[in-house]
């Protein structure tokens, strides 16, 4: 699996020898899957380390890298369940993948873990996010040099939640969205493992496999993404491709894609009907992990949702707030807001008529809230009790 494709020109090349295509958008590898099959349950790949579960090393034999040992051993396998208890009334059954499951709390874990496996030598990232932690961590396990370039408006809570793993970790001075570019054309000795590199989408694709393995040999009707610089969005789009190519879907879900309405690029452009995406100015949200207001894949997200005959939703600031609080109140699940949009997208779609009952909706958590202090970060809602009063505390509070 060395080549390299684009997926709107067609153009290949060998790995190694271009970060972009010509035209101009991002590459992808070429993968065969025309043979595969759902791997055997109680088989897991051979040389993965037994570790009691399935992990995405499942898929090794349409991933770019062999199964390490270690940390990135442990990326992916994260669960799947349904959660009636935030189903819109008449609307559709949503299954929720819980990816904060993953060794550093977010989906970027397989990207990094399928990265570190292919590439030798330092690595490093543009990210002050889970991007950042996920490489900091797993090069720390895999006792590689990491160089981390983060923004230099990154909070400090953030920078030492990154820095714990010991990597080169810069605050970056100057246009911040141009270092994407900078790191991939230029020799630095240092793998840019970055957004929608594509080691990272290869990895970052195994999360739809999870979910069509999960529901087959039915197929869920769509699945439903926050997207930020696309690079998962791409993912996602690629195993449906293999999937298909595999002869192992039946029908292929419809791919939706949500933003903050703050900062939705991709969402602008399907709502003109375009096939391309325009930079935003972009305003602040609390949608962190998803505020790119020009992103690299943007055009692939978007050819990802036209060809399965998805759609990509805006939603409100107040919405996403929210329904990151349900999620965490009514389904038990903590996330960031750059998650809750996908949840308050179904919400949307629901009552647009566009997902209904006949629906099984599988919908991406990417990343989990406990990192960021969760939907009650300023604790409001904790009520002080002397211990003599702790019975009728108690009897009053559920009562
Ligand atoms: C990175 C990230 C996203 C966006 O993924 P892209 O591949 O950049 O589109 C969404 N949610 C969380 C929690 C993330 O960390
Ligand atoms: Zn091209």
């Amino acid at each position: 699996m060395d080549r390299l494709t684009c997926y709107d020109c067609g153009e290949t090349y060998a790995f190694g020898d271009a970060a972009r295509c010509a035209c101009g958008e991002p590459l992808w590898f070429e993968t065969d899957t025309a043979g595969f099959d759902w791997p055997d349950a109680s088989n897991p790949t051979e040389d993965a380390v037994s570790l009691g579960r399935d992990t995405l090393w499942r898929y090794e034999s349409v991933l770019p890298a062999t199964a390490p040992t270690g940390l990135a051993a442990a990326a992916g396998g994260t669960p799947l369940f349904r959660a009636p208890s935030i189903e819109p009334t008449d609307g559709p059954r949503v299954h929720l993948k819980v990816e904060g499951v993953n060794p550093t709390g977010s989906f970027k874990d397989r990207g990094t873990a399928v990265g570190i496996g292919r590439v030798d030598g330092p690595v490093g990232t543009v990210s002050h996010g889970n991007m950042a932690l996920s490489v900091a961590a797993h090069a720390a396990a895999a006792d590689r040099d990491a160089v981390i370039l983060v923004a230099e408006d990154t909070p400090d809570a953030r920078l030492a939640m990154i820095a714990q793993h010991d990597p080169h970790l810069f605050r970056v001075r100057g246009e911040y969205g141009r270092l994407y570019y900078d790191t991939l054309e230029r020799d630095l000795g240092v793998a840019f493992l970055n957004s929608d590199s594509p080691l990272r989408v290869a990895g970052q694709k195994t999360v739809a496999y999870e979910i069509c393995e999960a529901f087959a040999p039915e197929a869920p009707d769509a699945i439903v993404l926050p997207v930020s610089s696309g690079g998962q969005a791409s993912g996602v789009w690629k195993a449906l491709r293999e999937l298909t190519a595999a002869g192992l879907l039946p029908s292929v879900p419809r791919i939706y894609l949500a933003q903050a309405a703050r900062c939705d690029p991709v969402a602008r452009a399907y709502r003109r009907g375009d096939s391309r995406v325009e930079p935003v100015a972009g305003e602040p949200t609390a949608a962190v992990s998803i505020n790119n207001a020009d992103p690299p894949s943007g055009n692939r997200a978007l050819a990802a949702v036209s060809e399965t005959d998805g759609g990509v939703v805006s939603v409100a600031e107040e919405a996403m707030l929210a329904e990151t609080e349900r999620l965490a109140a009514d389904a038990g699940v903590s996330v960031e807001p750059s998650c809750a949009v996908a949840t308050a997208a179904v919400r949307e779609l629901a009552a647009s008529g566009e997902l209904d009952a006949a629906d099984d909706v599988a919908v991406i958590l990417t990343g989990s809230g406990y990192k960021y202090g969760g939907a009650d970060a300023d604790g409001s809602s904790v009520r002080e009790a002397d211990r003599r009063d702790v019975p009728d505390a108690v009897r009053d509070a559920v009562s």
